[in-house]
Formats: C-alpha cells, structure tokens, sequence
C-alpha cells in the first residue's frame, strides 16, 4: 500500500517513494533521507524542478508552519546540484 504525498514543487501527488521528506529543525529545513525523523515532515520530488519551484512558491514555511523565516539552505544546495540534472531534459 503506497502512501501519497503532494510535492511541494509541482503540486501533483505521487508515492512517497518518489519523494524526499524533509523536516524542520529549529528553522532549518533538513532532508530526512531515512525517513525517520520526528514531526511535521514535508515532500518534494527529488528533482531540481521541483526542488527550485518549491523554493520560488515558499512553500515550506507554510508547509512546515514555521513561517518565511525558514532556512531552506539546505535545499538551494539541493536544487542547484548537478547530480540532479540527469532528471531533466536538456535543449
Ligand atoms: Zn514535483
């Protein structure tokens, strides 16, 4: 039985397989790769669209109620990495 989240990035909903779950730690958004860190967790493909359109909509201070003052860092790290090019169509 799959669980569906929606991706803060592109809206649309998939198994949480497909996605990363990231959690809020004293205003600093974290990747929860083992999926096992505790409270409000949120979901983003793990793509550098999705990742970058979560980041332009603000999506995470609202998703993770922790306001506009979320650190999302750790995303913009994320989203900028060449590791996830490879998901994206180039020309
Ligand atoms: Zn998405």
């Amino acid at each position: 039985m799959a669980v569906i989240r929606r991706c803060l990035g592109c809206q649309s909903t998939d198994s949480v397989e497909n996605l990363l779950r990231c959690v809020a730690l004293t205003h600093q958004v974290v990747v929860d790769e083992k999926v096992k860190l505790p409270g409000r967790g949120a979901y983003v493909h793990h793509n550098q669209e999705c990742l970058t359109l979560s980041l332009q909509r603000k999506a995470w201070g609202r998703a993770l109620k922790m306001g506009p003052t979320l650190d999302c860092n750790v995303l913009e790290n994320l989203s900028r990495s060449t590791d996830l090019a490879k998901t994206r169509l180039n020309g």
